[in-house]
């Protein structure tokens, strides 16, 4: 029977070529699902640890004042992030934060302020799939440039730079490659790029970069002063712990910051999640532990990996992308991903990112990490 009424007739047509983004499972829905007991998660890139104690405290503070609108304006949560933020070299001031619902909300404010219908925006094949939903639900054309070895390749993300142009998207780390880009080629790039182009450099996992993943690290934040074009934003949701909470944030010019705040919905972040943050902020040995149990988690997992012969790409986040090429293995990387929710173990299929033959798997705690691979070596071995 045909529906009388077809509301995607009046949709902003740009809408129609997307898809919802595809979350990681929940735990709850797979022990719902398949009557299990025992789920180990490992597909959303959260912190393993568990929030940080001094944040469940500050949250049962804040729960008291629940009758009351938050600060709009997230005034404490910005004092403290500018302190955290400046250093010797870079002063930041409370008129350079944006403060977000995640820096998803972030990133899509950007997208509403500086794109529309007849328009573009430049990104990379591979990179965090909020981008083309940003995007594209402003009416703006997409150039998505090819990526190198998996990760962004800014000389052809520079010279895709069209006339209409005015949002760039970088991830760094990217997610769900794991690739890094060294301070010297974002400088170069950054050198490249008209000063009418807006470029987003989207540090989501910066807290995990360490000299391991690279001898040249950038810090988008001490490169805002040369480049006004140029915002940075973060997350609490990383190595902060705070996923749940929805909190992000960007920095960048006052101009823009100025610019981002006509579009933010009031109170888009609520008075649970901005102590939440604070307290975080704080708690620096949390970030600390975090990077500990990350480095030993990411050496367990690709140790593991290494002994099932699977290859992965070389990754500066708490995840790790493996591929399961299918002229080597019989069954398919969603008949993998299949058999690992029945054993228990949720990672999390990357085909929406063009990446049909990889899972990216979190890095967990050492419990967790083994359980995976002991789930990996059952589903591979039959
Ligand atoms: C997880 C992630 C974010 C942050 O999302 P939130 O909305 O802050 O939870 C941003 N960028 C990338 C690349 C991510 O992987």
């Amino acid at each position: 029977m045909s529906n009388p009424f077809d509301a995607s007739h009046i949709a902003n047509p740009s809408i129609l070529s997307m898809r919802p983004y595809q979350a990681g499972k929940p735990i709850e829905e797979l022990q719902r699902e398949l009557g299990l007991e025992h789920v180990v998660k490992l597909a959303s890139n959260e912190n393993p640890l568990g929030p940080s104690p001094k944040v469940l405290e500050a949250m049962a503070k804040a729960a008291a004042e629940t009758h009351l609108y938050p600060d709009s304006n997230a005034y404490e949560l910005k004092k403290r992030l500018a302190a955290y933020l400046s250093s010797e070299s870079t002063s930041i001031d409370i008129d350079q934060l944006t403060i977000g619902c995640g820096s998803n909300d972030v990133l899509d404010i950007i997208a509403r302020v500086f794109l529309q219908p007849g328009k573009s925006a430049v990104y990379s094949q591979h990179a965090f799939v909020v981008y083309p939903l940003a995007v594209k639900a402003t009416g703006a054309r997409a150039i998505v440039t090819p990526a190198k070895d998996w990760g962004h390749d800014l000389q052809a993300m520079a010279q895709a730079i069209e006339a209409d142009t005015s949002l760039v998207f970088i991830a760094n780390p990217n997610n769900p490659t794991g690739t890094y880009i060294d301070r010297k080629e974002i400088v170069s790039f950054l050198d490249q790029v008209p000063s009418h182009v807006i470029v987003v450099l989207d540090e989501a996992y910066i807290e995990y970069v360490d000299s391991e993943v690279s001898t040249d690290p950038v810090d988008g934040i001490e490169l805002l002063s040369q480049y006004p074009n140029l915002i940075v934003t973060r997350t609490f949701s990383k190595a902060y712990g705070l996923a749940a909470l929805r909190i992000g944030y960007s920095i960048s010019s006052p101009e823009i910051c100025d610019l981002l705040n006509r579009v933010r919905a009031p109170f888009n972040v609520n008075s649970l999640a901005l102590s939440g943050a604070i307290a975080a902020l704080d708690d620096q040995d949390y970030i600390e532990r975090s990077r500990v149990v990350n480095r030993s988690g990411m050496a367990q997992l690709t140790k593991g990996l290494d002994e099932l012969q699977l290859s992965y790409i070389t990754s500066a986040g708490n995840f790790v992308a493996v591929e399961f090429p299918p002229e080597r293995i019989k069954l398919s990387t969603q008949d993998i991903y299949d058999a690992l929710l029945k054993l228990g173990v949720i990672v999390r299929p990357v085909a929406p990112y063009e990446m049909p033959n990889h899972l990216r798997i979190s890095i967990g705690l050492e419990h967790e990490n083994e359980a995976c691979l002991k789930a990996l070596k059952q589903v591979l071995s039959v």
